[in-house]
């Protein structure tokens, strides 16, 4: 039984309602020891909270605004992101980041808007979660401003080529793995992820979307992301076991996860 972590899931989403407590005893049984909720926006960063305290700490809960949402770009919920941060209730910043794929917050918004996540990271020394969509070289500018401060977090859902990898990881960052990599065209996304050093490796789901084949397709769910360990395992050599031995005691020290223990399963 591998014993993994998913860094990246939207628990919180009305897609869970249903059938939210099977989805986590499915993941536990998968050898899932902890998952990180990940928060969109400022009631989402509170509803995760909220399941990070009804599941006693299996789930841990982010804040931040996600580049897409309209209060990304909003000064009050920038401050009440802050508020609730400084309760060190919160395991990481995020997720923020750059998206030009769709255009319903201007550019110049979600770079101030990451400018102060990233600020705030730095404050509290929490890692930050990135969420990059078309946007890599404006992302990688605001990272560059951060240079030799000690930053570190992740990009996750990483979609990127290899030439793009040098600077995230000069930049501190941990790159997240997820379903995409094991979809049948993701060939440049294999060659980039196989030159992610195994200790900045993180393994997600992004559940409820993106779930990693044979499950594509589906809703994405936590567990989903032992099919994604399997896969990149294999393509590193590595037992499914050691892979999520590395990523998992990456995700402990990244998000500072404590009283992690044996998988269940
Ligand atoms: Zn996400």
């Amino acid at each position: 039984m591998p014993r993994l972590v998913d860094t990246h899931c939207h628990l919180d989403f009305d897609s869970f309602d249903d059938d939210r407590d099977e989805v986590l005893d499915r993941a536990r049984q998968a050898g899932l020891v902890r998952c990180v909720a990940v928060a969109v926006d400022i009631p989402s960063a509170e509803r995760s909270l909220a399941l990070s305290r009804a599941t006693d700490g299996y789930l841990v809960a982010t804040v931040g605004l996600h580049p897409n949402e309209e209060s990304a770009g909003d000064p009050a919920a920038l401050d009440r992101v802050e508020e609730l941060a400084r309760t060190g209730a919160f395991v990481a910043i995020g997720e923020t980041g750059l998206d030009t794929y769709r255009d319903d917050v201007p550019l110049e918004r979600q770079v101030d808007s990451l400018r102060r996540h990233l600020a705030l990271a730095l404050d509290l020394d929490l890692p930050v979660i990135l969420h990059c969509r078309d946007a890599f070289e404006p992302l990688a500018a605001v990272l560059a401003e951060s240079a030799g401060a000690s930053l570190r977090g992740v990009l996750h859902c990483y979609t990127g080529t290899r030439t793009e990898l040098p600077a995230l990881l000069e930049a501190g960052l941990h790159i997240g793995a997820g379903g995409i990599a094991t979809f049948k065209n993701s060939h440049e996304l294999r060659a980039a992820l196989d030159e992610v050093p195994d200790e900045r490796l993180l393994l997600e789901t992004d559940a409820p979307f993106l779930a990693p084949a044979p499950m594509r397709g589906k809703r994405n769910e936590p567990a989903f992301v032992a099919h994604t360990a399997t896969y990149l395992a294999e393509r590193r050599g590595l037992t499914t076991e050691r892979l999520g031995e590395i990523t998992t005691d990456n995700a402990v020290a990244l998000f500072g996860l404590t009283d992690v223990g044996p998988a269940a399963g």
